[in-house]
């Protein structure tokens, strides 16, 4: 084992010991079947530090890099994907200030305090029918007097809705009276955007009461709807072009969110093939006179999952190393981080269908797994850039001048 392995493996014993995560894994399948919030396995993440991971040490964290948290993330999904992906939203907020403190930029340094302190940030950005995602918005942002804005509008699918204290959200800004016509596809977005963080003891904040989705139920990532939502003036922290146009927060949020979303469905996908393995173990062939295990077809099948899966940690280890040690990949950036995400979903629903097949028709049963992982997996299908939605970039890298 290498020294960096050795580090990892520490950090993974200090910050998720795997007693933990055995816990973890059991309520995982309550909070499934409840459809409730994963409560007990934050107050365990909290008190293990987990939320503080990326503060830095001059404010009381440890600091770890992008790369030594996609590995944690990994492991805590193979234990309890849903925990993972919504405990990714605070982590990601907390990666985007280091990463862009890493780079120059301290103006978000006051969100490690804040983390140090306790709150827990989320990430509303997803919006109905808004597949300009970071660079257009459904949300109208009308200007106050004193520099802040008044948000109104849908944010779907935010995660930690529960207990989030803290959220960033961007906005169109609309001068008053005007009213937005919301983003086109066929257009360029236009005009400007505010990105900022609202605090959840605003007036005007409701959390949707329907939550009853297919896999990870313990996320909570209900719709959140703004009316009249004051982001405070110092809050606001940038007001950038809608459309195209590149800018360090923006990096920050799509570096962190593909390679974190990719670590989630890297961790499900492991576990997976380890459900997959403790299958063919554990059945038996008549017709062989052996378990599933010794059987070639069988062991082919489960082969063929490793080895699709092997290039997806892979992915997310190089691209996580460049992105800490300040690599500038320029337009090869987007290619790779979203690569890095559609694989690790693509491998996570593989592996587990595969894997089910390995554990027969007990894996099917609702009270296996299995039967969950598959249908957390499933949830990668959702993430932006969706496949279809990000294809036109990988062409377009060959193709236009
Ligand atoms: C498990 C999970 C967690 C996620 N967590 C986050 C997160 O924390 N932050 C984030 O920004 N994105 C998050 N995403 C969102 C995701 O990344 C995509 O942006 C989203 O799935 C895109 O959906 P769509 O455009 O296909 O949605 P649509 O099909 O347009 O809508 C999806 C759902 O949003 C709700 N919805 C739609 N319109 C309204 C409305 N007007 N009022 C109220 N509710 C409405 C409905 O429940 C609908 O089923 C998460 C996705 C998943 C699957």
């Amino acid at each position: 084992m290498t020294d960096r392995e050795t580090h990892h493996r520490e950090l993974a014993e200090k910050y998720l010991p795997a007693e933990v995560l055995e816990r973890f894994r059991e309520r995982a399948a309550i909070y499934d079947r409840e459809n409730r919030f994963f409560d007990e396995d934050l107050e365990e993440l909290k008190a293990l530090g987990y939320l503080t991971l990326f503060v830095p040490d001059a404010y009381g964290g440890p600091g770890l890099s992008l790369h030594e948290v996609t590995r944690l993330q990994q492991r805590l999904a193979g234990a309890a994907p849903a925990t993972a992906l919504a405990i990714n939203m605070h982590l990601m907020c907390t990666g985007v200030v280091k990463a862009m403190a890493d780079r120059g930029d301290s103006t978000l340094n006051w969100v490690f305090d804040e983390v140090m302190a306790g709150e827990i940030f989320a990430f509303g950005i997803s919006e109905p029918s808004n597949d300009w995602v970071l660079q257009g918005s459904n949300t109208e942002a009308v200007p106050t007097a004193d520099g802040g804005y008044l948000l109104s509008g849908v944010k779907i699918f935010t995660s930690l809705s529960p207990v989030w204290t803290r959220l960033i959200v961007h906005g169109a800004v609309t001068p008053e009276d005007e009213g937005i016509a919301g983003p086109d596809a066929e257009e360029p977005a236009e005009g400007q955007l505010v990105y900022g963080f609202i605090e959840r003891s605003e007036p005007g904040i409701t959390i949707s009461d329907h939550w009853d989705v297919l896999g990870m139920r313990a996320s909570q990532s209900r719709a959140t709807i703004l009316d009249e939502v004051l982001l405070r003036p110092d809050r606001v922290s940038r007001v950038i072009p809608a459309g195209k146009h590149p800018d360090l927060l923006t990096f920050a949020i799509t570096s962190n969110f593909q390679l974190l979303i990719a670590a989630v469905y890297a961790g499900v996908a492991a576990r997976a093939l380890e459900l997959g393995a403790a299958g063919l173990k554990k059945r038996t062939s008549a017709k062989a006179g052996t378990t599933l295990a010794e059987v070639p077809e069988t062991r082919a099948r489960l082969a063929g999952a490793h080895l699709d899966y092997l290039s997806v940690p892979a992915m997310i280890d190089s691209y996580a190393r460049d992105f800490d040690g300040l690599v500038d990949h320029g337009a090869g950036w987007p290619l790779r981080l979203v690569g890095a995400r559609i694989k690790a979903a693509e491998a996570a629903r593989r592996t587990a269908e595969t894997a089910l097949m390995c554990a027969g028709g007990s894996g099917f049963d609702n009270g296996h797994e299995l039967s969950r992982l598959l249908r957390d997996a499933s949830a990668g299908l959702f993430h932006p850039p969706s496949a279809d939605a990000a294809r036109p970039m990988y062409a377009a890298a060959l193709l236009d001048d």
